[in-house]
């Protein structure tokens, strides 16, 4: 017999022969030590949650072929440089400077590929701070409340009115992974990047399609905040 004193601690009876409170004292000690090691992994290589491979997102620009041409002629070709962790998607050769109301500007912002239907320049918020800019946190396309920056490329300049955004964190995966989590498009969840700066990320977006790999996009703020580079993984800890 035994009874929950509510305190956590137990209280048993004389009933019992010294055995089997010995046993029933190994049972308590072994519960504990599973539960907490559930909630609170020590160190990344004995974690219970699923691991996702992390991509650091640098600040990169998105561009229409037409605001391409403006910035580097009509003639110019849209070149690969090396292709990207998602299949289909490129680092161009090709970079801008953006300019800022303040008048400061960051060069060698890189494009990334293929051409898409709108203009998008993802800064982080330490890029916002520097540029004199207040983007809102948002999902890639999500332009409604994008900030104005000037774009400088090698034969012309743009000023675009909604463009600036610090992008959202999300992972990308398939409806497969997505069966696996148990999550579905736009639900929130919470990761785990371990380490000497070990940091909990929430608010993460999980973006299904089955053209991508499961991975997820952290911009260098959050990635410097936890001090990791892009050579390791999130543990998946759940939905929000
Ligand atoms: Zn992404």
């Amino acid at each position: 017999m035994k009874s929950n004193l509510g305190c956590g601690c137990l209280n048993y009876t004389q009933a019992y022969s010294d055995n089997q409170l010995v046993e029933l004292v190994t049972e308590e000690i072994i519960d504990y030590l599973q539960l907490n090691l559930s909630l609170e992994p020590t160190s990344y290589s004995d974690s219970l949650y699923p691991k996702i491979p992390l991509g650091v997102s640098n600040r990169h620009i998105h561009l229409t072929k037409k605001t391409f041409q403006v910035l580097f002629g009509d003639k110019a070709e849209f070149e690969v440089m090396r292709p990207l962790y998602q299949p289909g998607e490129f680092a161009s050769k090709h970079t801008l400077t953006i300019v800022g109301p303040k008048l400061r500007s960051i060069f060698g912002v890189r494009i990334l590929g293929p051409l898409r239907k709108y203009d998008q320049v993802e800064v982080s918020l330490t890029d916002s701070i520097f540029l004199g800019v207040n983007p809102p946190v948002t999902n890639s396309g999500a332009l409604d409340n994008a900030v104005a920056l000037t774009l400088v490329g090698p034969n012309g300049s743009v000023y675009i009115e909604k463009c600036a955004i610090i992008a959202n964190r999300h992972i990308h995966m398939t409806d497969k992974d997505a069966e696996k989590f148990s999550v579905k498009e736009g639900d929130f969840c919470k990761v785990r990047l371990a380490g000497e700066k070990s940091t909990i990320f929430e608010n993460v977006l999980i973006r299904i399609n089955d053209t991508w790999k499961l991975q997820i996009h952290l911009d260098t703020d959050d990635a410097n905040a936890a001090n990791v580079r892009e050579d390791t993984f999130v543990e998946f800890i759940g939905k929000m």
